[in-house]
């Protein structure tokens, strides 16, 4: 349930209402919003009821909240969430494009391929020190050495950084390096790992289960935000199908529904979705046409040379040219 306060409830009323909340037995969590501020109620077994609360002064409604996820539910939260990872605004009306390698592999390789996408009109860089790799005789990252050329990367471009956390042992070495937190597909249902990225201050990028349906992938951030960090940004990586025309099948259906279902930002990776360089271009023309907030995109100036995800990574030309098309289609829609 959301107890609703009227828009000129004094801070005495809302204080009031938690403590009435919580002698209840339940869980309040106050949700400032732009007009008035709403108390959602937590930890609550069955049905409350409503008139515990609308009788006190400054309550306007009591509204039940039927999702089995609350803290990222639009009903508990009717505005969108904007996030604002080093500087770059993610969320709302925004379009914001992160790029760069599956990878880092050394600083030289970093640097090369941040200038191409900096100049292209990423805002965010992106790159692996820590990979989940599907065999263990696969590079596995370069770990903190990775992690300290993303810093080097941040340093000389202006870009903040994005990288993946694959466990709680690495958690806080990631944390300090990284302006977003990435949570990847496979470990969407580690727990333990979500509570540990709710009680961080960063922003976390969380990407789909390749087999999670929209609830559970929304009840994995309801697991952040339950932790105390309404900083969660979704991602949308394509889901394993029975097909074998590309790596996953994109779900782009996931957009309307998540930003009908939640406040949060959903951003599309076109790349671990298709899994090959020629359906990229396409499928990002149409995740910003089907109005994602941005897009997460795999960038190589070398990609035969990569040493992760090489078949789906873009050329640097590539890259440029799906940044000018998705652009001009985002204009196109918010004109329109
Ligand atoms: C990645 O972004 O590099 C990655 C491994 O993605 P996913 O978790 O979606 O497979
Ligand atoms: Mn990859």
């Amino acid at each position: 349930m959301l107890v609703v306060m009227d828009h000129n409830a004094t801070r005495e009323e809302i204080d009031a209402v938690v403590i009435a909340i919580e002698e209840k037995g339940y869980t309040a969590r106050p949700i400032p919003g732009g007009e008035r501020v709403s108390i959602g109620i937590l930890n609550n077994e069955g049905p409350v009821d409503a008139s515990h609360f609308l009788g006190l002064p400054g309550v306007k409604d009591a509204i039940p909240v039927t999702r089995p996820y609350k803290l990222v539910s639009r009903e508990f939260k009717p505005e969108d969430t904007v996030i604002q990872v080093g500087g770059v605004t993610i969320g709302k009306d925004k379009l914001t494009i992160v790029a760069g390698p599956c990878a880092i592999e050394s600083e030289s390789q970093a640097l090369t391929i941040a200038n191409h996408v900096k100049q292209s009109g990423a805002q965010l860089f992106r790159g692996g020190a820590f990979k989940p790799r599907t065999s263990p005789y696969s590079f596995q990252g370069l770990g903190k050495e990775g992690l300290i050329i993303l810093a080097r990367v941040r340093e000389v471009t202006g870009m903040p950084v994005v990288t993946e956390v694959m466990d709680l042992e690495t958690f806080d070495l990631v944390e300090e390096y990284a302006d977003m937190i990435q949570i990847g597909a496979r470990n969407m249902q580690n727990f333990s790992l979500l509570r540990r990225a709710g009680h961080s201050r960063k922003p976390i990028l969380l990407k789909r289960g390749m087999a999670a349906t929209i609830d559970e992938w929304l009840m994995a951030a309801e697991y952040i935000l339950e932790s105390g960090n309404s900083q969660v940004i979704l991602c949308e990586r394509g889901v394993r199908t029975f097909v074998h025309h590309s790596r996953n099948t994109l779900d782009l259906s996931a957009v309307p529904v998540v930003r009908k279902e939640s406040h949060l930002p959903i951003i599309i990776d076109p790349s671990h979705a298709a899994g090959r360089r020629d359906q990229v271009i396409p499928l990002s023309r149409a995740a910003v046409a089907v109005d994602a907030h941005g897009l997460m995109v795999e960038v190589h100036h070398q990609p035969e040379k990569a040493m992760s995800d090489g078949a789906q990574s873009l050329y640097p030309d590539q890259f440029d040219l799906l940044c000018r098309q998705v652009l001009a289609i985002f204009n196109h829609v918010k004109e329109g």
